[in-house]
Parts: structure tokens; sequence; C-alpha cells
């Protein structure tokens, strides 16, 4: 997600029906400056501090959980159970570092149709499948450089 400007930060919050204050503005606006880094509270509370002193992290936390019950946002885990957040709520998968701790956006449509195919050949009992995604876990080879995924041409 690019970033996005007041205007824009504003009409996000109200289509989630979502009085659109400043802390909620400024909130908000630090997890989609982060994007791509799945932010922690702290992370986002240290992002927005130095232009919004008056704002504590407590609020940060209590926004957080507000922005996640109206699906805003979205709560991920992190390996070790912390919680972390997305602002890409499109269905998507995850891959971890345990050395780096990072975790790395990654969409793909193959899998996704490969994964639907695999549950409609199996009988799911008494549960209702809404989405799924992958977690792919390991460590980076090159700690400095990016994590990347491609196709594999053939
Ligand atoms: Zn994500």
């Amino acid at each position: 997600m690019q970033n996005l400007t007041r205007d824009e930060l504003r009409q996000r919050l109200t289509a989630c029906g979502l009085k659109a204050t400043h802390q909620r503005i400024v909130v908000f606006e630090a997890v989609t400056e982060l994007h791509g880094h799945h932010p922690t509270a702290e992370d986002v509370y240290q992002r927005l501090k130095p232009a919004n002193p008056s704002i504590s992290l407590g609020t940060v936390y209590k926004t957080l959980d507000t922005f996640t019950e109206t699906g805003l946002i979205r709560r991920v885990l992190s390996e070790e159970g912390g919680k972390r957040y997305d602002s890409n709520t499109i269905t998507h998968s995850h891959i971890y570092c345990s050395k780096t701790k990072e975790i790395v956006d990654f969409e793909d449509e193959e899998l996704h149709e490969l994964l639907t195919e695999f549950f409609s050949k199996r009988n799911l009992e008494n549960f209702e499948i809404k989405g799924f995604s992958v977690q792919l876990t390991g460590n980076k080879v090159e700690p400095d450089k990016q994590i990347n995924i491609s196709r594999v041409s053939k």
C-alpha cells in the first residue's frame, strides 16, 4: 500500500464506521506508512510520537484494537506469539524469518487455486472455510538482502 493522503485515511476510517478523529487518523497513518513491516503497537507509537507527543502507548494499543475489530487492519501473530499489525487486508500469506523477525507479504493466485482445489476434495465437517493463508517459516540466508519470491520459469 502506498502512503495515503489524510483525506484517503479519513475516508477509510469512515467506510469502516469509525469517526475520523485526529488520533485515529495519525495512528492509521503510522500503520500504513509502516506497511510491509507488520509493526507492533510499540513500532506504531515510535513512528507517530515525534509529531504527536500527546498520544500515549495505551491509546495506540486501544486504537489498534478498535481498527482490528472493524476490519480496517488485521492482527498478525509473530512467531513468538506477539501481536503485529497488517494494513493489507486482502487475503495473503506470510514469510517469517526467525533470524530477523521479519514478516513479508506473499500473494499468489496459483497457491490460492491449489488450496481451493485441495479443500474441495476434503470433507471438512462442521466448519465453513472463509479463507486460508500459508505461513512459510525459516531463516534469511543473507540478512542484509531482501526476501523475494518469484515463479521459476520452465
Ligand atoms: Zn501481511
